[in-house]
């Protein structure tokens, strides 16, 4: 069925079911003109947006729907997670065309659910609009932080260790993959085209490493050279990382082979990882790499005196400036 054939009113009936995973503190969720909700005492509460537009964030060839709806959340959840906190709640504006059918937009929540249910958020309000060319997706997410916990961008200092979660690359990785559409022939990438699909936005990671001391972090959507250079600047300090540091898995080396890339280079240029960048005192690395937290850590550099620039390091001992080379939308 066409989405013109069930109506506005229809379609938000069928969104509405199994919204609501933490009934605590949340007062009114869909149905009203506005949610409202009770924050925890002591917490700031935090908010994020992010907007992804059809064929300049998602190919409807590449993703489906109901990775689409994963995605188009963990990307807030990353943001979230980035600062130091925890997500409570969502709303979600779509702008949709009008022969999209209705299957689409349930597969599209369904993802959107399935995700909300793994981090313990509610959906508690949105708008639906029609488009007269292309699905537009725009969530907005709310979480908490202890204030002494707040993760900025500007808390990076000279002598401090650059320090990432996971690996990098395997998104972008992925994505190269399901266009060149081979990956189905090799089950060893999986992975890889799992994680640029469906990315982890990494809340665990984020909350457990400000507690444990972390001075500054972000989450790595536009590949590590945009983030660290983020952070560099923010901060007022230099960065030296050294590439053969750089976290990649077995996978990405083997695909960036196949591919004729270098696996670096999905790592410090490929986006959409959502892990995350942070930096840390060397004691307080110490303590956190000893505390067995089930985090995967890698240390890839140092924080530098500004003069220094942000500086890359190659296996052979040059350095060059990392430029921050991401997606950038108007150029
Ligand atoms: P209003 O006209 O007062 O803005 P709407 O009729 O647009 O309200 O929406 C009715 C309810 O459904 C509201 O609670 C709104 O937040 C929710 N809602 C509308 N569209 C969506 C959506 N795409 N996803 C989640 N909630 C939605
Ligand atoms: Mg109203």
């Amino acid at each position: 069925m066409e989405l013109s054939q069930l109506g506005e009113f229809a379609l938000i009936d069928l969104i509405k079911k199994d919204t609501i995973c933490n009934k605590k503190n949340l007062v009114i969720g869909i149905g009203d003109d506005a949610a409202a909700f009770i924050p925890a005492p002591h917490q700031l509460q935090l908010i994020t947006t992010d907007m992804l537009v059809e064929n300049v964030h998602f190919d409807l060839r590449t993703t489906s729907a109901r990775h689409l709806g994963y995605k188009s959340i963990a990307v807030n959840l990353s943001d979230i997670a980035a600062m130091g906190g925890l997500p409570t709640h969502v709303v979600i504006s779509i702008a949709l065309p009008k022969d999209l059918s209705v299957d689409f937009v349930i597969a599209l929540y369904e993802g959107m659910k399935e995700i909300c249910y793994e981090f313990g958020v509610n959906i508690v309000g949105g708008d639906t609009v029609s488009s007269p060319h292309g699905l537009v997706i725009n969530v907005t997410a709310i979480g908490e932080v202890e204030p002494e916990k707040l993760q900025r961008r500007s808390g990076a200092s000279v002598g401090e260790l650059i320090v990432v979660t996971g690996t990098l690359g395997d998104s972008g990785c992925g994505l190269d993959l399901l266009l060149q559409g081979t990956w189905k022939d090799y089950d060893f990438y999986q992975p890889l085209v799992t994680r640029h699909v469906t990315p982890k936005p990494q809340v665990k990671a984020g909350s457990l490493l400000a507690s444990y001391g972390a001075t500054s972090m972000n989450d790595i959507s536009d590949g590590l050279a945009s983030e660290a250079n983020e952070i560099a600047r923010a901060s007022k300090v230099g960065m030296i990382i050294y590439e053969k540091e750089i976290p990649l898995s077995p996978e990405v080396n083997s695909a960036a082979l196949k591919l004729g890339k270098a696996g670096a280079h999905y790592a410090l240029y490929g986006g959409e990882d959502y892990q995350l960048l942070f930096t840390i005192l060397p004691e307080k690395f110490n303590l956190l790499s000893q505390a067995e937290l089930g985090l995967t850590l890698t240390v890839i550099g140092e924080v530098k005196e500004q003069s220094h620039g942000v500086l890359l390091a190659a296996e052979d001992g040059t350095a060059s400036l990392l430029e921050p080379k991401g997606y950038n939308h108007f150029r």
